[in-house]
């Protein structure tokens, strides 16, 4: 018999691919399904970064690669950060890797052992429990609530602080639920933070590029006082439509730096060298394309919000951030879980139950606008249909 350790029993999954499994499984038996589960752009990526991997291939890179990155992506990464953040990071500090979700297990898989507290955000992205109760650390669970518009106080963060923290994950702008921290929030946050120089801090800012409504997405980057404790994640996927290119890096700390290196060798040795040439361009070239997305992403958004709110017993408040709605669907009398499974069956319009992202997520659904505003149309009709008919 074989042994496998124990925490392979507690490492998790994510919801979104089994629901997107069976949405596919379903179109393919001839249902006319609207996908609002799965969390990528719909989007093809900007032609410029596709032909930079086709000319890459054609130049010759076909080998191994330093294991953190080319010099030239750092580079364009630091640049990148001092673009849109007005901060200095130095090309030795990045660490390119195959899709932002590595950092995250790097960055857990360093801090989590038994007897470690590990905050995280609930609802949250699931990969950060997930990897918390691999490693036998103590997850805790920061609430997001729908009163603060889903955006972590630092309080609700500081608060649960222990003697036992060793890290504290933070996302802004958020999955599931499109919440946003203000800056007074994120400058409480890296001030409380810093009198606690023994936690890291890993920062999902995945969503960077993505906000809405005047709210700037403010990067813990930018607070000196916590450099040397922050791990900062970002990346391609979400920003340039690029989720299947395997694409990210981090901002790792001087102490922390030459382990991420040492973690990138054992598991992968390098990202695959064209997507790395991808990547420099998708950061150098124009940022046409990003602007377009957003604008899209912004009228669907006010779309879905709207949409929403005039389903009977749904309200939603209005996310600042990344291409989620996360509605309160308490008032239909449904579990959210049950009611994301009957719409996708019933209704044929996939959408993600708010359980799969915590234990505070009961009473939600996620909903990704990445989709079409023809699309959302017609799911919002059918989820109206739906609930209507139950009324
Ligand atoms: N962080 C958050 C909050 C996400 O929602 C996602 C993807 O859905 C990721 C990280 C992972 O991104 P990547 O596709 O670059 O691994």
């Amino acid at each position: 018999m074989l042994q496998p350790i124990e925490g392979m029993d507690r490492i998790g999954e994510e919801n979104a691919f089994a629901v997107l499994a069976r949405a596919t499984q379903l179109a393919t038996q001839g249902r006319d399904i609207v996908n609002l589960g799965i969390g990528q752009p719909d989007f093809p990526t900007p032609p410029h970064i596709v032909e930079a991997a086709v000319k890459a291939l054609r130049d010759g890179h076909h080998g191994y690669t330093p294991a953190t990155g080319i010099l030239p992506l750092r580079e364009a990464v630091s640049a990148d950060l001092h673009r849109r953040h007005g901060v200095e990071v130095s090309p030795d500090n990045v660490v390119v890797v195959p899709g932002g979700k590595v950092t995250m297990f790097f960055a857990i898989l360093m801090f989590g052992r038994p007897g470690a507290d590990i905050l995280y955000p609930d609802p949250g992205f699931p990969i950060y429990r997930s990897m918390i109760e691999f490693t036998g650390a103590r997850p805790v669970p920061v609430p997001l609530r729908e009163e603060t518009g889903f955006g972590a106080t630092a309080d609700d963060v500081l608060s649960r602080l222990t003697p036992a923290t060793r890290l504290v994950i933070v996302n802004s702008p958020g999955n599931p639920c499109g919440g946003v921290m203000p800056k007074a929030e994120v400058a409480k946050l890296a001030a409380g933070l810093a009198q606690r120089p023994d936690v890291a801090i890993l920062s999902d800012e995945i969503y960077s590029c993505m906000t809405y409504d005047g709210e700037a997405h403010e990067s813990l980057l930018k607070y000196p006082e916590i450099r040397d404790q922050l791990i900062m994640l970002d990346g391609w996927s979400k920003t340039y439509a690029m989720t299947g290119w395997r694409l990210g890096y981090a901002v790792w700390p001087d102490q922390l730096v030459g382990h991420a290196r040492k973690l990138c060798v054992n598991a992968h040795s390098c990202v695959n060298a064209p997507a790395q040439w991808a990547g420099k361009a998708a950061l150098e070239g124009p940022q046409d394309a990003v602007a377009e997305m957003l604008a899209a992403f912004d009228a669907r958004r006010k779309a879905v919000v709207a949409g929403l709110n005039a389903l009977p017993h749904v309200t939603c408040a209005t996310p600042k951030g990344a291409f989620y709605a996360f509605p309160n669907i308490s008032g239909t009398g449904w579990k959210a879980k049950p009611l994301a499974s009957a719409l996708l069956e019933e209704a044929g319009v996939a959408t993600i139950g708010g359980p799969d992202f915590g234990i505070h997520g009961e009473g939600y659904i996620r909903i990704s606008y990445a989709n079409s505003l023809e699309n959302i149309e017609r799911a919002l009709g059918r989820i109206g249909d739906f609930l209507g008919e139950r009324d």
